[in-house]
């Protein structure tokens, strides 16, 4: 069996605060006094348990990790950790999403000052540990269509800076997707890539929505899409990649069983669609993990890892050289 990861890939799908390493939390935690709910800390590892599975108690979790953050220093390690464990797993590029608005208070409340800090930490952990890296600022729908395109304007703003992309996360249940098209227009007319989450919780329907308001060139998860022959026609129409994480999905309950993953009807249909890691601080498995459920439980051989891999090079924004590179080391590595 080809080693997973000795396999090229890139990782289009991770946000900074569920990047955290458990052992980072629990030091954090301890510095500072904070109690770790047990949800949280089991057997001295941090992870959130299948059995509390869903999304409320995923977002709980979330919101105690993301208040030990709270110095920049943290903001740093937290960053190198992320890229370190990408160099690890075979990623060669990483496309992190960032919400600056929880930080920008240990930036005198400058949303400038923080993404500054955060591109500056990010090109020089992209120089330790050779992994290419780009910055997504994320808007979250909870906070609404005002607050989103005040982050759009700020990403538009750096978008020559390292700010590759725009994303709109949290609970798709929230908010109308109509209310985030300014945002989305202005970080389109940046040149930014598109990358709201959708096709999660909600079904084909909503999905459909992002897609002809927002204009989205990648969707983070959009599983819900295998209900609809059509919607994947569309998705495979418009060259759109879907950013899978089946390690997040059995979590938070979107599947059952990690072989009740549709992947094969993606890859029969065409769908460009790769692995990510999501939020591996309460999911416990990074990138590398999601090669081997499919690998494991989803019947994926090497020649579909390998194009999972190969989907996830062509979805980024790295240059051409980078691509083109990175392809050939993905067919060196089926002919191993
Ligand atoms: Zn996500």
């Amino acid at each position: 069996m080809r080693n997973l990861s000795q396999l090229p890939k890139c990782h289009l799908h991770l946000h900074f605060v569920g990047s955290m390493r458990g052992r980072t939390l629990i030091e954090l935690c301890r510095q500072k006094n904070i109690k770790l709910p047990y949800q949280l800390l089991k057997s001295s590892k941090v992870m959130l348990d299948p059995s509390q599975r869903g999304w409320h108690k995923f977002q709980e979790l979330y919101e105690i990790a993301r208040s030990c953050i709270d110095h920049p220093q943290e903001i740093q390690r937290i960053l190198f950790e992320a890229v370190e464990d990408d160099q690890l797993e075979g990623s060669r590029r990483l496309e992190i999403q960032v919400d600056p608005t929880t930080y920008v208070k240990l930036f005198d409340n400058s949303y400038e000052k923080c993404v500054e800090f955060i591109l500056e930490q990010l090109q020089a952990a992209s120089a330790k540990f050779g992994v290419e890296v780009g910055l997504i600022i994320a808007a979250s729908r909870l906070h609404g269509g005002e607050h989103a395109l005040k982050l759009a304007e700020l990403a538009a703003k750096y978008a020559d800076q390292g700010v590759i992309g725009f994303g709109l996360s949290n609970d798709e249940r929230v908010g109308s997707t109509s209310d985030f098209v300014p945002a989305f227009d202005v970080a389109r007319q940046a040149g930014l890539i598109l990358v709201p989450h959708g096709g999660e919780i909600l079904g084909p329907n909503s999905l459909k929505d992002i897609i002809e308001k927002l204009h989205p060139q990648r969707i983070g998860h959009g599983v819900s899409a295998v209900g609809d022959p059509q919607l994947l026609r569309e998705i495979v129409a418009q060259n759109i990649t879907l950013e899978f994480s089946p390690v997040s999905n059995l979590h938070l309950g979107v599947v059952n069983l990690y072989k009740d993953f549709p992947l094969h009807k993606f890859l029969d249909a065409g769908v460009r669609c790769c692995l990510n890691a999501d939020d591996p601080l309460l999911f416990e498995h990074r990138l590398l993990y999601q090669y081997v459920v499919a690998r494991e439980y989803m019947r994926a051989v090497d020649s579909d890892l390998a194009q999972l891999a190969k989907y996830s090079i062509i979805g980024s924004t790295a240059s051409h050289e980078s691509k083109r590179r990175w392809l050939k080391e993905v067919d060196q590595w089926q002919t191993v």
